[in-house]
């Protein structure tokens, strides 16, 4: 009994709430946002306590085991940790140093790439071979290659202005070089970081080894690091490079996603899930990717408890494990769901950094486009405007076979591969305001999406 009138109060409190315009709901979420530091205090701890968390590190567990709690204070009426299966990879002593008879000595900037063989203490000494693509390393063919380190340095195209595109220009040399480099008997790979930025940090990423084919030691150099070794080999081509990379792999280990859920009022069995990713590179505090996008979706949990929002359906927010390696975290939770026959709804997904907010992105067409696209006057306010199709992200693209709506949000990503993986992503890179306006943006969005069933 207590059960059924608590049920029709909130229903009553709810259609309340919903009755209200959204131009005042949105107002009353932005303003939650902005005058609340919660969100800076956990960005602030996963950068800061937890630190590199690289799937099934401690750091990792740090931060599961902080967001869980985070997720109990924000108010969720159930939070619970999902075991997910992970690589396990450890970075080592790493370093790379040149030696040239004509320019000299220098030590350059490198990281191991993800799941990378590693080198022992002396590491290999060899010469080195620039390229520009795969089918310049097919030219100068195995005669060329063989014994020698191969040197990608294609970079990501400037005048590309969407900054993922000019990223996924380049980054075919991280993902598959190693093992292209390898068919041809080189040693190792060194591989420009793939960054539009023009700096000193290294940028980390995964690599891929093709099966069949030898495992070499691969790592990412800096920028500016690989346009000095491109000088140097301009003018003395028979430079040597050592290379030292004592990283390891391990056996697969347990790590876990965690979720944290408000029962809808009226469809919860249906589900709308916000999430971003709770792993991220070693070398980095992973700020913007993807910390910021963690406590966003915790921050649609607080938001809705505090301003006593009830949705129609079950939100729930989600720390995915592992995107960064093999995204074994968004596919379990999509296979449980699955299992369990459950109905998603929609989902969106924080994985762009915590910049200014510019709109969302809808893996949708037709009729159902445009009404998501109408939602934009709401946001006039807060000057998000970049409402349309194409969007989604890799946490929760599997959820896309369960039916849900795919959303990607869209901030400014003019610099975000100033910091993606690489140590330059820090805490003192986000900006409160930018972050919380992504947060309210986000939490709007779910709220409008669930009441107009859009
Ligand atoms: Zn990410």
């Amino acid at each position: 009994m207590y059960r059924l009138i608590s049920f029709v109060l909130l229903a009553a409190l709810s259609s309340h709430l919903s009755a209200q315009e959204p131009e005042k709901i949105l107002a009353s979420v932005f303003d939650e946002a902005l005058s609340d530091r919660k969100a800076w205090n956990h960005l602030e701890f996963l950068c800061k306590k937890a630190g590199g968390r690289l799937p099934g590190s401690s750091a990792s567990l740090k931060a599961v085991w902080y967001t869980r709690k985070a997720l109990l204070d924000a108010g969720a009426d159930t939070v619970w940790l999902q075991e997910v299966n992970v690589p396990h990879w450890e970075r080592g002593y790493e370093s790379c140093s040149v030696r040239s008879s004509v320019c000299g000595d220098t030590i350059l900037s490198v990281s191991a790439l993800g799941l990378s063989e590693g080198t022992d203490l002396k590491g290999i000494t060899s010469g080195i071979i620039e390229v520009h693509s795969f089918e310049e390393l097919r030219d100068l063919g195995r005669e060329r290659i063989q014994g020698r380190i191969v040197f990608f340095n294609r970079p990501a195209d400037n005048k590309i202005i969407n900054t993922f595109s000019g990223y996924g220009g380049a980054v075919n040399q991280r993902i598959s070089g190693p093992s292209e480099a390898a068919a041809f008997g080189a040693t190792a790979v060194i591989v420009r970081s793939a960054t539009q930025a023009l700096d000193d940090f290294p940028h980390t990423g995964v690599t891929r080894y093709a099966a069949g084919i030898k495992k070499i030691p691969a790592l990412a150099v800096s920028t500016l690091g690989a346009e000095l070794l491109s000088r140097w080999l301009k003018r003395d081509s028979s430079l040597t490079v050592n290379l030292v990379s004592v990283c390891r792999n391990f056996p697969d280990t347990v790590s876990y996603n965690v979720i944290g859920e408000i029962r809808g009022y009226l469809k919860p069995d249906e589900y709308i899930t916000v999430g971003g990713h709770l792993d991220s590179w070693d070398i980095t505090e992973g700020a913007h990717d993807d910390a910021g996008g963690c406590v966003q979706a915790i921050e649609v949990i607080r938001i809705y408890r505090k301003l006593g929002i009830r949705p129609k359906r079950s939100i729930r927010a989600v720390m995915f494990m592992n995107e960064e390696i093999s995204s074994t975290g968004g596919m379990t939770y999509a296979d449980k769901a699955l299992k369990k026959g459950e109905v998603h709804y929609a989902a969106l997904e924080s994985d762009r950094g915590v910049l200014s907010p510019r709109g969302f992105g809808f893996d949708a067409s037709g009729q159902r486009l445009e009404k998501l696209k109408s939602l934009s006057k709401y946001f006039l306010p807060y000057n998000i405007r970049d409402f349309d199709a194409g969007g989604g992200g890799s946490d929760i693209a599997p959820l896309k076979a369960l039916g849900a709506l795919q959303i990607g949000y869209i901030p400014d990503i003019q610099r975000y591969f100033d910091y993606h993986h690489s140590a330059n992503d820090t805490f003192e890179q986000v900006n409160f305001r930018e972050l919380q306006l992504g947060s309210a943006a986000i939490a709007s969005l779910i709220y409008l999406i669930d009441l107009f069933d859009y």
